[in-house]
């Protein structure tokens, strides 16, 4: 081993123990840690962060990744390692230690801000504060800033590499142009699809016992894994044998849990898939926010949402629910899952109508990035924009501009990686389906063949790759969103019989 990569070893280790300890408190916190108990553990977690952060930007780390990042004698892995490490402190490296400290706190602020701005249903309580990370985020990136960039791209780049304004442009313009169409149709032939069944009265207990079923049906090892309730669906994971996803039952929404286990465990199964000899390190997990939402949507959407899978198991879903689903054919009930329905939440959005929620939101970051747009003109902006693309018309910002998280926490670039992923999917799928006759092995429950496929193409290597190039090489073409074009087309034409 080089010498210098020996030297590191230590740090990473102590890194990845913290960062498992961080996980963990954070997972308590989302599950099962009482309210109560928040304030006097949070000074707990106070220290680890900043033991964390320490330890990551040590002096002699920061010497050692700088030196190694040209040696020629690492192995693949601890090269991706040393890259991966690089990439980190170049974000870092340019700003000043106050500002960054400074900028920490305002966002552990902002949250709260936004938390009530969002109640109050007051942009007007949010827009101080907005101005100030919209202000630290041009000024960060500005210093990472290289000849020829521009600041949105710097931004994008963190979540995606490789997809800048340039590709994302073409991306969304395509969309534009090729579904709008068909949303527009959609909505005409809205009554050709009910989905009222779907919001009876579904015991929870009986909702629990069929996730967990249905988590464990798709793939996701229980020996592994676990299934914990949170009031938002997400997963983590501490390593390859350690990953847990959550779920939100509701009793008159049957939907809600069913798809988001799926696709949590789309998520879990990624993580649970990556190689031995990467996880525990700094590339051992997720290829990016595309790649992962890319698995987790393939599991969700596209398998989980067809008439191919529900077919061996339908049956045990309508005795589970037998008053809410004997009168209800599997047909009837795929048709149910598929329908579409604008709306002003993303989180609630359909397959169909996704794509518009994440554009409204890439063209607003791009307008305040590149253009200084005024602060106070963005939510008209947004709501022209959901108007425009879907029809409706926020008549609130709590369910206008302020509805998400993100820009609190000053992640801008994030959402484009929600639509990449979908189409990303779909282009996997593509490929997959010359190897294997995907509807007919889930029509066999045979789910372990397209579990092994993905791991073989896509979940072993971890972060071993750019994401740009593990999918340039598990599609064998560069990135083609016209899969994902053609696949929405296609679906809601036979499901509405346009
Ligand atoms: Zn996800």
């Amino acid at each position: 081993m080089n010498q210098l990569y020996q030297q590191l070893t230590p740090y990473l280790e102590r890194s990845m123990a913290l960062e498992a300890a961080l996980i963990l408190f954070d997972w308590d916190m989302a599950t099962l840690a009482p309210e109560k108990g928040a304030e006097k553990t949070g000074t707990m977690i106070g220290i680890l962060s900043d033991e964390y952060f320490k330890n990551t930007t040590d002096k002699t780390v920061v010497e050692l990744v700088k030196k190694l990042k040209d040696a020629q004698d690492l192995n693949e892995v601890e090269a991706a390692v040393v890259r991966e490490l690089w990439e980190r402190i170049e974000r870092l490296e340019g700003i000043p230690s106050e500002e960054y400290r400074e900028y920490s706190e305002l966002k552990a602020k902002a949250r709260g801000v936004w938390e009530k701005a969002r109640e109050a249903d007051d942009y007007q309580l949010f827009a101080p504060v907005l101005e100030k990370i919209i202000g630290f985020e041009k000024k960060f990136a500005a210093y990472q800033k290289k000849d020829g960039q521009n600041i949105y791209d710097i931004l994008l780049d963190r979540y995606e590499k490789g997809f800048g304004v340039k590709t994302l442009d073409v991306f969304f313009d395509r969309l534009k142009k090729e579904l709008m169409p068909v949303v527009k149709q959609v909505i005409a032939h809205n009554d050709r699809v009910d989905n009222s069944f779907l919001k009876k009265s579904f015991d929870i207990e009986t909702q629990k016992k069929v996730a967990r079923f249905i988590a464990e049906y798709v793939g996701f090892d229980f020996e592994k894994g676990v299934l914990a309730e949170s009031a938002h669906p997400f997963t983590t994971n501490l390593h390859n044998e350690d990953v847990r996803i959550t779920t939100n039952y509701e009793k008159h929404n049957l939907e809600g849990a069913l798809f988001s286990v799926i696709h949590e465990a789309g998520h879990g199964i990624y993580e649970l898939g990556i190689r031995n000899d990467l996880t525990q390190t700094p590339v051992g997990t997720g290829a990016s926010m595309g790649i992962h939402e890319s698995q987790s949507r393939f599991y969700e959407n596209m398998i989980g949402r067809s008439e191919a899978f529900w077919k061996p198991i339908y049956k045990q879903l309508v005795e589970a629910f037998p008053s809410q689903l004997t009168n209800v054919s599997l047909h009837q009930f795929v048709q149910a899952v598929n329908r579409v329905e604008p709306g002003l939440i993303r989180i609630k959005a359909d397959e169909l109508t996704y794509c518009f929620h994440i554009m409204v939101r890439y063209e607003m970051e791009k307008l305040i990035m590149e253009e200084d747009v005024d602060i106070a003109k963005l939510p008209e902006i947004w709501n022209d924009k959901y108007e425009e693309y879907l029809g409706i018309r926020p008549k609130d910002d709590a369910s206008g501009i302020l509805q998400d998280v993100h820009w609190s926490q000053g992640d801008f670039g994030y959402f484009p990686s929600y639509a990449l992923g979908s189409a990303f999917a779909a282009q996997i799928w593509h490929t997959m389906e010359k190897e294997i006759s995907i509807n007919k092995e889930l029509e066999a429950g045979n789910l372990k063949v397209i579990k092994a496929y993905l791991g073989n193409h896509i979940h072993q290597y971890g972060k071993l790759k750019p994401a740009r190039q593990l999918l340039e090489e598990a599609t064998g073409e560069e990135f083609n969103p016209q899969y994902y074009i053609d696949y929405l087309k296609n679906k809601y034409k036979q499901i509405y019989e346009l």
